[in-house]
């Protein structure tokens, strides 16, 4: 961000580094109301909002901007919520610069209005001050089950309470909140936040049966045996995709997954008040280059090991971790490595990761997602020492669900296969986020949930079901 950016754009305050690097607090600490009431002062107002079509839960961004102009913070945030469920989190983890800040009209000079950090400003206030975010009508008399209590999941229980129907969320996991309490860490998204918007959800009627996984505790069958009218699949693509290089199964190798769910979900940072025992090493190296590498790094950082290194693939300019979070990690002196692939991991006597032989890339022509394809340079092998080692490299379609109903119709790699309404091939089956598209991001996860509330209010009010 260049230095006329910075003049012309409200900064959010930020932890002081030597802070950040020892603890698990929140890292970007927001606007303050004199900050907030600068920012939205920028704002145009533009008739034809551009930001609105950039964002996948349409949020009506210049009219909640508009509200806190005049100083209303309470009709901001019902205008928020008349859409997103989930204020208080997209003002936090969405990636605004690939979505609502992108397309305004500001921003195609470099210098979007902060529209994130305006709405976690109200969102933060309503959650403080206990403001009730929507109504409900009545009960309508119908019932839907939701099955996984991520962002798409809590999005399509938000909106369909809002119009009456009794919605049941039924998660696997102890807490609800998919990646959003295992997987993204404290200091970008602080637990207490995601669990009261999920709260405002369940004193608006939305009832969570956690510890219960659909397809082993229940299957789909009883569900509609139950009475339920509809079903929503939201149940993520939480499998993780492993190396298959030599030496991938030595000791001190984690996936992310497990090393996010130990220290994020289960606090291992806390050991020995939490008992989530975890073995760090002193140099850490973390292969991948998404938001999944970049908080593996940044929560190894926070346990107070003496080095911590990214491989990745590509250029730093590919990674497709968000910039703000990249920027933070090498503030808090994560190393990168660009432009280079593990080829071994080597273990000592135990049978301990001790080194990885990387090899150097080049980057070559542009494939069809639009970014070069890195080749390895012949001879170009080199060491790094490390004996913790965090593959990152992605996720997959966990199966645990879908292979207990062979007739829904699934791609190749194990994704549900929908249609423009979010309708799968199995009848009053929905189902949306990471699982029908791989990982992706909350806000698609969310724009997925209501594209598919409003396809199940439709043909269970149509149809009369
Ligand atoms: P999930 O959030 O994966 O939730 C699915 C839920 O379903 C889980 O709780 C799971 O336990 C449950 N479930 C699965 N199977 C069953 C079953 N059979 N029965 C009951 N429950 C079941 N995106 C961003 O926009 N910004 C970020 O900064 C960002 N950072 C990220 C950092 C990390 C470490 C990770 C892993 C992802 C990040 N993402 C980020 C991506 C984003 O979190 C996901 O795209 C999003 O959470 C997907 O939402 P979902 O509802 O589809 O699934
Ligand atoms: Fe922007 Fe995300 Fe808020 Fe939409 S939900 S306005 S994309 S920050």
């Amino acid at each position: 961000m260049g230095n006329e950016e910075k003049s012309l754009r409200e900064m959010p305050q930020l932890l002081p580094i030597e802070e950040r690097i020892s603890t698990f607090k929140e890292v970007n600490l927001g606007f303050t109301e004199e900050q907030v009431k600068k920012e939205a002062s920028r704002c145009l107002q533009c008739p034809k909002a551009y930001c609105m079509a950039g964002c996948p839960a349409n949020v009506k961004i210049p009219k909640f901007i508009n509200a806190i102009r005049q100083g209303n913070y309470k009709r901001a945030i019902e205008i928020i919520c008349e859409t997103n469920s989930l204020p208080a989190v997209t003002g936090r983890v969405c990636q605004v610069e690939m979505q609502c800040e992108k397309a305004c009209i500001l921003g195609r000079k470099g210098i979007p209005v902060s529209i994130g950090l305006l709405e976690r400003f109200v969102a933060d206030i309503a959650l403080k001050r206990g403001w009730k975010r929507f109504a409900c009508d009545a009960f309508n008399g119908k019932r839907v089950a939701v099955v996984g209590s991520g962002p798409a999941g809590l999005t399509v229980a938000g909106d369909l309470i809002k119009l009456g129907y009794e919605v049941t969320v039924f998660e696997a996991l102890h807490k609800p909140g998919g990646v959003l309490v295992y997987g993204i860490p404290e200091f970008r998204l602080p637990k207490n936040v995601v669990e009261k918007e999920i709260k405002t959800l369940e004193d608006s009627g939305v009832k969570i049966c956690t510890n219960f996984c659909v397809g082993k505790s229940i299957t789909l069958k009883e569900i509609f045996e139950e009475g339920y009218d509809a079903v929503f699949l939201g149940i993520g693509a939480g499998a993780p995709v492993v190396l298959d290089v030599p030496g991938v199964n030595l000791g001190g190798i984690y996936t992310a997954n497990e090393f996010l769910v130990r220290t994020v979900l289960m606090k291992a940072y806390l050991f020995p008040k939490y008992d989530t025992p975890i073995d760090f090493g002193k140099k850490v190296i973390v292969i991948g280059g998404g938001n999944t590498a970049v908080d593996s790094a940044r929560v190894a950082v926070r346990m107070g090991v003496e080095e911590v290194k990214i491989a990745y693939r590509r250029s730093v300019e590919d990674m497709p971790a968000r910039r703000e979070e990249i920027l933070r990690a090498n503030e808090e002196g994560v190393k990168i490595l660009q432009l280079v692939n593990p080829v071994r991991f080597i273990g000592d006597e135990n049978n301990h990761v001790i080194k990885v032989e990387l090899v150097k890339n080049q980057l070559t022509y542009i494939d069809e997602t639009g970014r070069s394809v890195p080749v390895p340079i012949e001879g170009s092998n080199f060491y790094v020492e490390g004996d913790m080692v965090i593959l990152a490299i992605g996720q997959k379609a966990n199966r645990v669900f879908t292979q207990t109903v062979p007739q829904l119709k699934l791609d190749k790699e194990g994704y549900i296969i929908v249609d423009y309404e979010a309708k799968t091939s199995l009848e009053r089956v929905w189902a949306g986020g990471d699982i029908i598209r791989g990982s992706a991001t909350v806000i698609q996860a969310i724009g997925d949930g209501k594209r598919a509330a409003a396809s199940i209010n439709k043909t269970l009010m149509s149809n009369n079901i």
